[in-house]
């Protein structure tokens, strides 16, 4: 999977919200970002913390000895660093922390989401303080605005379309799940960035566009927020995006979700990109493939989540009876890591993924057999048409 801290890495798991390497893979310039050891000192000493622990996404963790070092000098606290992979705020440590004794978890470069971490914690954003000029992306946006703008007028034969035209015209079997009432510029971004978004949103309507920041649901802390799991701040007003960060972890799920037209600013680089529309649509022609190999298959393992803001408990065992009901058989299976050597040998045919849901887009290739969403599942099983539009795994 794509990393949003470690952009260019080859797929691994995923890591959401931040992004401090720049996509062009160049050294990132740490001395613009604000990692608030400050504020993180004064909280230890309020509280007399002896032991806190830091949780870091990989594209920080260089700076880990750094900021242990500083944090042990100026306090009277030690510091662990929670050093396994960190797979963004669903993925809190602190059951294992509070077994060590730890008073404090400092987790950087996410924000809180809607599970409790059970402990105090402080959500550190990590902001950057780039500012890229608004010019190379205008014409990417002109051009997405046009597109929304013929969508707009074109649903009604959209939506009139049957699962097998569906399925040759990919773009339009996303999009029209929600059917446009504007062609507003929907302005989101990656939590380093989110600072940025009011200047561009009046910087933008001076510029001429009709701009929204999204606001999403309780899986997000701020407005324009997006995160790998989640794109509820998408509305039937929004015609196109633009998305501030690094990377295209986040695009090519925002795509996926709404396909709307997006255009990329990278504040790191100040470089405009779009999202490529062939390589979403190379992405639904693999997903389509997976669904019809997958439904032959007998034997299903279902991947359940262990990390706290990935566990779909529910959603699984839903997964299991309805193979039950299909005569097909389901054994659950629960991972905190997921990967192909820690699955691939199994007995069975293919995989549900309930877990980060990123997991079986971005990683499908990695799996000898297939790996498909729940929607997916139902689709493979006939309890759902690819005619009502391809529907991205979210996590609410
Ligand atoms: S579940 Fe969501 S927040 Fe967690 S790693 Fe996956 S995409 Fe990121």
């Amino acid at each position: 999977m794509l990393f949003c801290w470690m952009i260019d890495t080859p797929p691994k798991g995923c890591i959401d919200e931040g992004g401090a390497s720049p996509s062009d893979g160049t050294t990132m310039d740490l001395d613009r970002h604000d990692f608030q050891l400050d504020q993180l000192m004064e909280r230890i000493q309020a509280n007399d913390n002896r032991l806190i622990a830091l949780q870091i996404p990989e594209g920080l963790k260089m700076q880990a000895l750094e900021m242990m070092d500083t944090i042990e000098t100026e306090t009277s606290a030690k510091v662990v660093l929670a050093a396994d992979p960190c797979y963004g705020a669903c993925d809190l440590v602190h059951d294992k922390m509070k077994l060590m004794g730890v008073e404090l978890v400092a987790h950087m470069g996410h924000s809180q989401m809607n599970i409790e971490s059970g402990m105090p914690t402080q959500f550190i954003d990590v902001t950057y303080d780039g500012d890229p000029d608004l010019t190379p992306v205008i014409p990417f946006l002109n051009a997405h605005k046009a597109i929304a703008q013929t969508r707009m007028a074109n649903q009604g034969q959209v939506e009139g379309m049957s699962e097998e035209e569906a399925q040759e015209r990919f773009l339009d079997a996303v999009g029209r799940m929600a059917p446009l009432t504007d062609t507003k510029l929907g302005l989101v971004g990656s939590i380093q960035h989110l600072h940025l978004l009011p200047d561009f949103h009046d910087r933008l309507e001076k510029a001429g566009y009709d701009v929204t920041i999204p606001i999403g649901g309780a899986r997000l802390s701020f407005p324009g927020q997006v995160l790998g799991c989640n794109y509820s701040g998408d509305d039937d007003s929004i015609g196109h995006y633009l998305f501030l960060g690094s990377g295209d972890f986040h695009p090519i799920g925002l795509v996926l979700h709404t396909g709307k037209p997006l255009a990329m600013l990278d504040p790191y680089t100040g470089d405009a990109e779009e999202m490529s529309l062939e390589r979403i649509e190379r992405i639904l022609r693999q997903r389509s493939g997976l669904i019809m190999a997958s439904g032959d298959a007998q034997r299903f393992g279902i991947l359940i989540g262990e990390k706290p803001g990935q566990m779909r408990r529910t959603l699984a065992l839903r997964m299991k009876r309805m193979l039950e009901k299909h005569g097909k058989k389901g054994y659950l299976l629960a991972l905190e890591h997921i990967g192909p050597d820690l699955i691939d040998f199994y007995p069975v045919d293919a995989f549900v993924n309930t877990a980060c849901p990123r997991i079986a887009i971005d990683d499908a290739v990695r799996y000898n057999k297939p790996l498909i969403t729940p929607f997916e599942l139902e689709v493979a099983l006939g309890e759902k048409k690819w005619e009502t539009g391809y529907q991205f795994d979210e996590i609410p």
